[in-house]
């Protein structure tokens, strides 16, 4: 067993047993792609097994900050079981379900999101890579499924030192697919649909945006950044009577209008369209159009802390417009899904968007990535999606 160690002081990290170890903390020490490595302080002391990555800044990952525990097969079969169990435990209102979150499963790097009958998988560090075949074997054992493909084609592999890689790992057919979340169906495709094909970690929020709705008793609701329309069958169901997405992708934009006709809405309710939400917000402000709830779920505007700054006032300017074209008393559901914006940043944003306005309004909750998004004690950065929402004052 290969071993690196540690530069002096650089052991407080996985002595807290965040899975982390960055290059610049390594004194000595070197291993091939994904192999288990054990991890030494300076003064030789061991603190983790850990699988090593040589092209990425984050060097090395934990799997166990246990010094008696075997990195095996076996190994992978009881993260893998521990997972599924705390899913099984969730009981998740939908056929389609996030079993494995990486760092907070245990397992640095894997993603496993199950669509019905169908495990799609992202391998995304040098670690899940080298144990793709036992990880494969053991989570359809696990599942009892027989369809697993593989969407390792996020920019994460390119960090990494990985090729990226895409297709069937197990059983074939067609990857177009229909989900159940909440009462309603949904249809992604595995293979070209954003992340794994659908965004399972607003599942919670578009519920809970449904009940809003008609809780308020919206009935203009502009929903920006769309994608497949999940917000905007969420408004639809909770007694809109106007609903405009907002996306610049023709084809998630195609499957909105579907999805409100698959959960049996009037298209006349429902208008798609193709366009920059920052340019649409101000043609609607021009327009003199006003909401009574507004969702905007942007994609990851600042993937690090570094990109914060700039990321910040890319936010800020549309919450400014939301607020602004938002009926006194209207809904603001807002997010961020930057790792590099923590909630307490993305408060101030919206703070500085209000005061731009002008406008104020109740924070009347804080929202998260669904729970079996997990985040753990341990690893801050998991917490990388959170979302006000915000009832504007008349
Ligand atoms: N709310 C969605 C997920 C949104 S993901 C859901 O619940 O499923 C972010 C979306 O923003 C993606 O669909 C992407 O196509 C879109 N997007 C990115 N930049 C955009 C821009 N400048 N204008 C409009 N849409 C954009």
């Amino acid at each position: 067993m290969k071993v690196i160690r540690l530069r002096a002081g650089r052991e407080r990290s996985l002595q807290r047993r965040h899975p982390w170890v960055f290059e610049s903390s390594i004194e000595k020490g070197r291993a091939d792609p994904g192999e288990t490595v054990r991890v030494d302080s300076s003064e030789g002391q061991f603190l983790a097994w850990a699988a090593f990555s040589p092209s990425s800044q984050i060097r090395l990952r934990a799997w166990s900050f246990d010094p008696a525990e075997r990195i095996d097969a076996a190994f992978f079969e009881r993260r893998v079981a521990a997972a599924l169990a705390m899913r099984a435990r969730l009981a998740v209102d939908s056929d389609a379900v996030r079993l494995v979150h990486g760092e907070a499963d245990g397992l640095p790097g894997l993603i496993v999101d199950r669509y019905g009958d169908t495990l799609v998988a992202q391998f995304g560090s040098a670690g899940v890579e080298r144990w793709k075949a036992v990880l494969v074997e053991t989570l359809l054992k696990q599942t009892g499924l027989s369809r697993f493909y593989e969407r390792s084609d996020a920019s994460v592999r390119g960090l990494e030192g990985l090729p990226e890689q895409t297709g069937w790992l197990a059983g074939d057919g067609a990857t177009e697919l229909t989900i159940r979340e909440h009462d309603w169906r949904l249809s992604l495709d595995i293979a070209t649909g954003h992340k794994t094909g659908y965004y399972l970690d607003q599942r919670d929020n578009r519920r809970r945006f449904a009940e809003v709705v008609r809780h308020f008793d919206c009935k203009k609701v502009l929903n920006c950044y769309s994608y497949t329309g999940g917000f905007s069958v969420a408004a639809l169901a909770g007694g809109a009577e106007r609903v405009i997405s907002v996306d610049s992708s023709a084809p998630a934009l195609q499957r909105a209008v579907q999805h409100v006709a698959l959960n049996g809405f009037d298209a006349a309710r429902h208008e798609a369209r193709d366009a920059d939400v920052n340019q649409t917000l101000r043609a609607l402000l021009e327009a003199g159009e006003t909401f009574d709830a507004i969702v905007l779920d942007p994609p990851k505007f600042a993937p690090t802390a570094a990109h914060a700054e700039r990321a910040a006032r890319a936010y800020k300017d549309i919450n400014r417009l939301g607020l602004k074209l938002l009926a006194p008393g209207g809904l603001l559901f807002t997010f961020s899904c930057s790792g590099g914006v923590g909630l307490e940043l993305f408060h101030k944003i919206v703070a500085g968007a209000g005061l731009d306005a002008p406008a104020d309004g109740y924070i009347l909750e804080r929202v998260a990535a669904a729970p079996d998004h997990p985040q753990t004690i341990c690893f801050p950065e998991g917490d990388y999606l959170k979302g006000l929402l915000v009832l504007k004052r008349g």
